[in-house]
């Protein structure tokens, strides 16, 4: 029976190898430490998980909830918004869907054509490219390498840009990279794309976890005229430790946040009512539950980072965002590896580190760039240093 094409030329996961592989090892009795996690280790903080017994208890699960989300969480993450991030978006001009990623896919499928061309940065995240080309469009992917500290330059942007190009593609704070983009480095961005025909993406839903006081900001309030053109995302997995229940947002112009309204009405109607209720909670709550998981982070990232810095063939770009860091490992290589390498060296690489000092790293060709791995600190210190110390031994070989 037919499967699409569509569908078919969806690319196979190149991390799923080596989580397989870690979970097939941890079944089987053996100690593996993972650096694989795209999630916090914490609990959801109490007051939140509250409010979702309480949405429970009150009978708000039937199917009351517009499917474009809950009109008091669309206020509140607007109120958030501007409190936070200085945006002013009216509760019309957000849309709640099921988990950031999605809002990013239905802003994809809302903008771009059979054709087009979409300009992504490399690193990216790996959905990323999946979902443009599952739009249609094709993606124009710029990299930016660690000798440029993984960002990328404003006349790189402007080189890629094309009469097709309709969309640009901006995650910072990164993943998988780490790096946060500062205000002046953001701004020579969108004064390359203000006033034309192209969308930005602003992925930004690890905008809460960004360390060393780096001065960035929200890309939107760059410039009076980007507001227009610009699609804010965010949503509750990261800052508020919320992964499983599903929440992310998308704010922008009132007619794309309906034209995604619409999709979201013949696709997945409302994203679950229970979490949003718990959403309130956490976007109008109490900020210290997320000060105490963001010192916890900025501690661990140090460690790791200095930790790496200090092992043999591995150079690592100062991680300022998120929780991972993404170092380049492309010197250890040939002697780990030998010459004759058959696919991607870095899914090589991180199955030899895996197989022989038993710990799990993510290939960074999984992210367009086949000289690094990531390793995520969103695991407790112990694991952490223990990790390293196998890490380090192996490279020392
Ligand atoms: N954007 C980026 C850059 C991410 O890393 C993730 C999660 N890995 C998402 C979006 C989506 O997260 P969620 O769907 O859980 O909100």
């Amino acid at each position: 029976m037919q499967i699409s094409r569509r569908v078919k030329a969806i690319a196979p996961s190149m991390t799923l190898a080596v989580s397989a592989k870690a979970k097939a090892m941890k079944a089987a009795g053996i100690d593996v430490v993972g650096f694989g996690a795209g999630e916090p280790d914490f609990k959801t903080p109490a007051h939140i998980c509250d409010a979702a017994v309480k949405a429970i208890r009150d009978g708000h699960h039937g199917y009351v909830v517009p499917s474009s989300g809950l009109a008091e969480l669309k206020a509140a993450v607007a109120d958030y918004l501007k409190r936070t991030c200085g945006l002013s978006y009216k509760p019309h001009e957000v849309i709640i869907t099921c988990g950031g990623k999605h809002a990013l896919y239905e802003a994809f499928l809302a903008t771009l054509e059979p054709g087009d061309e979409a300009i992504l940065p490399s690193p990216y995240w790996v959905s990323y490219p999946e979902m443009i080309r599952l739009a249609g469009a094709r993606d124009v992917v710029i990299h930016a390498g660690a000798d440029q500290g993984f960002k990328i330059a404003p006349q790189q942007l402007a080189a890629a840009i094309t009469p097709r190009t309709r969309a640009v593609v901006i995650n910072s704070p990164s993943n998988p990279t780490g790096v946060v983009y500062t205000r002046a480095e953001l701004k020579a961005l969108a004064d390359v794309v203000a006033g034309k025909d192209i969308w930005v993406f602003s992925d930004e839903i690890y905008n809460e976890l960004v360390y060393d006081s780096v001065d960035t900001c929200s890309l939107a309030v760059l410039r009076d005229d980007l507001a227009a053109q610009t699609i804010t995302f965010g949503g509750a997995s990261k800052t508020w430790a919320m992964t499983g229940w599903r929440i992310g947002w998308a704010a922008g112009p009132a007619d794309l946040i309906k034209a995604m309204g619409n999709l979201q009405d013949q696709s997945t109607s409302n994203p679950t009512s229970i979490s949003q209720y718990a959403a309130v909670a956490a976007v109008s709550g109490p900020t210290e539950p997320l000060a105490r998981m963001k010192a916890e982070f900025d501690r661990r990232r140090i460690y790791m980072f200095e930790r790496l810095g200090a092992m043999p063939g591995v150079r690592c770009v100062r991680p300022q965002g998120a929780f991972y860091a993404f170092p380049d490992v492309s010197a250890a290589y040939e002697r780990v590896l030998g010459r004759n390498v058959a696919g991607p060296r870095s899914a090589a690489f991180a199955t030899k580190v895996i197989e022989e000092a038993r710990v799990a790293v993510v290939p960074g060709g999984a992210f367009g760039d086949d000289n690094c791995v990531r390793l995520s600190f969103a695991t407790s210190m112990g694991e952490i240093e223990k990790g390293l110390d196998r890490l380090e031994e192996f490279l020392k070989g």
